[in-house]
């Protein structure tokens, strides 16, 4: 017998979420790419399961993996167990935070939004939602987030706990749209924080890098919804260094890009406009980098045709606009993997730093191919946030993920430090714990919190010890 099409794909979407998602201890998490060799032992049988990131470049084997369906699940499995967990979001960090030996544990399955005040404009979400899972639901229910990144595939919870953050002069990092936070501490307590409440854990499970627990809910200050103009501009990179101050107090999303060993860059900008939707699809940038890649390996040995190549089509490509929902016109899809280094400087210093990083790639690394992206991030007050108190200029470099990002980044990173910059939590970088602790006044605050809540170290892993010992 053969079933219609649309009930043979339920049947096997049925199967491969109960081969994914409900094996004791062997839990595949939707969205971690695909290993080879990864196999779903048939009865049950734990055999480990590699984990890696997004771009491939961390990798561990968690002796176990889980995804409780619910709190009180999530509770009963730390009481049972005194070994170390450490919590997964979507895998979508480059820094070492997640790799573990140990449970890997993903809060996937407590997704959605399970309350909000039409008043106050807060809503509170379950940690495990995607960012892509938000902007509708919320919208539909009269909120909007004030600011996004540029992808969406990340989690509530990994986004807050590395400060991830989109652009805008005006607007801090994510983390700053938490006024609470539900978490499960080592022996399965459940503490509910808020300015009021356990007011020193709040302010540090803010960015918490999943040192501290496991968050279950956030609660965030929205805005009413609104829609978007994004305008991208093709420009010789000199014009937008010349207006990129101006053009960062102008408009309420300002950040651009530039394309090494071409001399032109884009700007991307957001308005908000009341004009009606003009596109709701998604852009793909995979079309873009992968062209870049080919003029590279085709003229790699001629930096100056390769220069003259890029330029002159890029000069032919002028400016595009969208209108749309706010959560329609931030992100992007980015599926050609790579590595990154982000650092984020003091306003002041951040282009010097970048013409200086410029010059370097241009002089030394002519195999670089991805745009570096350039961001504004207002300042905030979160113990952790690498925005503490510093409005920012955020840099990021990347490499191909089939390629060895080592020496570029190497040689990038010092610039970064000379500028007084803070890494990125979910990105590349070397520092080390006393590197932190300079660039953090409330590193310590931090660490005394962490120390009270887990004494026996149980949500650390290799590289946390290291940072934390
Ligand atoms: C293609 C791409 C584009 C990106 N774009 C941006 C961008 O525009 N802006 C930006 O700032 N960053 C960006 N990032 C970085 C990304 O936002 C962060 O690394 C983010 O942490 C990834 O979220 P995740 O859900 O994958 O979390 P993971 O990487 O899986 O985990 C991140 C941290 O969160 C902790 N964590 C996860 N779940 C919990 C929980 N329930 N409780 C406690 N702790 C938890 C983990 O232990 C870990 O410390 C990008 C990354 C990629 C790969």
């Amino acid at each position: 017998m053969s079933l219609p099409t649309n009930r043979r794909t339920l049947l096997k979407t049925l199967v491969a979420t109960a081969i994914g998602s409900s094996l004791p201890g062997q839990v595949v998490f939707a969205g971690e790419p695909a290993i080879a060799g990864r196999t779903a032992s048939p009865a049950g049988t734990a055999a480990p399961i590699p984990w890696r990131n997004w771009s491939g470049s961390q990798h561990s084997l968690p002796s176990r993996r889980e995804a409780p369906a619910s709190l009180g699940a999530l509770q009963q499995l730390l009481r049972d167990t005194d070994a170390p967990v450490r919590p997964v979001g979507s895998g979508h960090s480059f820094s070492p935070l997640v790799p573990t030996d140990d449970i890997l544990l993903s809060v996937n399955r407590l997704n959605g939004i399970l309350s909000h005040d039409t008043d106050s404009l807060q809503a509170t979400i379950a940690a495990g939602t995607r960012l892509g899972q938000i902007g509708g639901p919320l919208e539909a229910l009269g909120q909007a987030l004030r600011n996004m990144p540029d992808i969406d595939q990340q989690t509530l919870a990994g986004s807050l706990s590395t400060a991830t953050h989109g652009t805008g002069a005006t607007l801090p990092c994510m983390s700053d749209f938490i006024t609470g936070v539900q978490l499960v501490t080592a022996d399965g307590e459940l503490l509910e924080c808020d300015s009021n409440h356990h007011a020193d854990v709040f302010q540090a499970a803010k960015v918490g890098l999943g040192a501290l627990g496991i968050i279950t809910a956030y609660r965030l200050q929205n805005t009413s919804p609104y829609k978007l103009r994004k305008v991208t501009e093709w420009q010789a990179i000199e014009d937008i260094l010349d207006e990129a101050e101006a053009n960062a107090d102008r408009y309420r999303n300002f950040e651009f890009f530039y394309i090494p060993f071409s001399g032109m860059g884009f700007t991307e900008t957001h308005e908000i406009t009341d004009d009606p939707v003009s596109a709701t699809a998604r852009f793909d940038q995979n079309d873009g980098a992968d062209t870049l890649r080919k003029v590279r390996n085709w003229l790699e040995w001629s930096p100056r045709l390769r220069r003259l190549v890029l330029s002159s089509y890029m000069k032919t490509l002028g400016r595009e606009e969208k209108v749309a929902s706010s959560w329609q016109t931030y992100t992007s899809d980015r599926n050609v993997r790579f590595n990154e280094m982000e650092y984020h400087l003091p306003r002041e210093l951040g282009l010097q730093a970048f013409r200086e990083i410029r010059a370097l790639v241009e002089q030394r690394f002519p195999e670089v191919f991805f745009p570096f992206e350039v961001r504004y991030v207002k300042g905030d007050d979160i113990w952790l946030s690498p925005f503490y108190q510093q409005d920012s200029i955020s840099i990021a470099v990347h490499r191909f993920h089939e390629e060895d990002h080592a020496p570029l980044f190497q040689a990038v990173e010092p610039i970064f430090r000379k500028y007084h910059g803070r890494p990125h939590w979910g990105k590349m970088n070397t520092l080390k714990g006393e590197d932190f602790r300079r660039l953090y006044p409330h590193w310590d605050d931090f660490a005394a919190v962490r120390q009270m809540l887990d004494p026996d170290g149980r949500f650390l892993n290799p590289y946390l010890k290291g940072l934390f010992a």
